[in-house]
């Protein structure tokens, strides 16, 4: 029989999931079905509820996507290190009645930045702007890549200290406020993990952290160049990157560990990308 797979999310029409998926199962020969579900944004338990239900019905896994990352989290039995850390999860697992959670954010991030874009972070001094979902879910994958040093810094200086101080003796990692970025150098990575680029705006970092001879990376996708982008460009960084790749890179990591086998990224990672201008 055909097994049942789904992301949920609100709202979800734009979601590239059931054709990255489709894709993996073609190219794996995986017989699985895979379909977008708009998850109910009221009342309190209505997503639990969801989620219930799809597994009830048969279905063996399913993506999570915004708004429901820490609901879904909340309503697991069993998650990840990962995914305690981040308070976040965007896959779940259904097994011997059982809900299995993990957040495969961070690792598809750090996968793409390495693995594709060549670019391995270990001694190297990365910079992370956010401290949101995305960036919570991104830190033990990065620490765990061992750069020399990690920055990371948000509007909210305290919520990038609270994160901190949850990973404190895990790795090198300092927290602080965007003020503070334009003595600290030049970084071989700049990420920008901030929703800014979501409404064209731009977090106000200093042109002075990108390098000539590093990277940006961007981790909305579809956008084309955004301001994070450009500023990086006229900086002159040597390489660039948005979010496509991470997006394909953790549905492969829920994939594999939904189906026991790792698809091939690179062509659907070039089926999706838009290039820059
Ligand atoms: P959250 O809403 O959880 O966090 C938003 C973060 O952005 C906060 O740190 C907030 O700072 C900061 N922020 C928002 N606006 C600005 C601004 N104008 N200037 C500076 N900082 C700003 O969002 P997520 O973490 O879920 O998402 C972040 C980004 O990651 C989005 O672009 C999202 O699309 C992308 N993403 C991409 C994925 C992929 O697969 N490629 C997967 C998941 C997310 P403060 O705390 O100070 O308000």
């Amino acid at each position: 029989m055909t097994d049942q797979y789904a992301v949920i999310g609100n709202p979800i029409g734009h979601t590239k999931s059931p054709l990255i998926h489709g894709l993996f199962a073609q190219e794996t020969r995986q017989d699985i079905s895979y379909t977008a579900i708009e998850g109910p944004t009221g009342p309190a338990g209505a997503f639990a509820a969801s989620v219930r239900a799809f597994f009830e019905g048969g279905g063996k896994g399913i993506n999570v996507t915004a708004p429901f990352k820490l609901e879904a989290f909340a309503m697991s039995d069993e998650c990840s290190d990962r995914a305690q850390l981040a308070g976040a999860v965007n896959a779940l697992k259904f097994d011997g009645g059982r809900i299995f959670a993990d957040n495969f954010d961070g690792i598809g991030l750090v996968r793409d930045i390495e693995a594709n874009l060549n670019l391995p972070m270990a001694g190297k001094r990365v910079l992370m702007l956010g401290a949101g979902g995305a960036a919570r879910g991104a830190l033990l994958p990065f620490l765990e890549a061992r750069p020399a040093e990690l920055v990371i810094a948000n509007r909210d200086v305290d919520k990038a200290r609270t994160l901190a101080a949850q990973v404190a003796g895990r790795g090198s990692l300092l927290a602080c406020g965007y003020a503070e970025l334009a003595r600290m150098g030049r970084f071989d990575l700049v990420v920008n993990a901030t929703s800014a680029s979501l409404t064209g705006d731009l977090p106000p970092v200093p042109p002075s952290v990108f390098s000539p001879k590093g990277a940006a990376y961007e981790l909305a996708y579809g956008k084309r160049l955004t301001p994070f982008l450009r500023l990086a460009k006229n900086a002159g960084v040597h390489g660039m990157a948005d979010g496509v790749g991470m997006l394909v890179e953790q549905a492969a990591e829920a994939f594999a560990w939904w189906r026991g086998v790792r698809p091939e990224t690179g062509s659907v990672i070039d089926r999706l990308a838009v290039p820059f201008d």
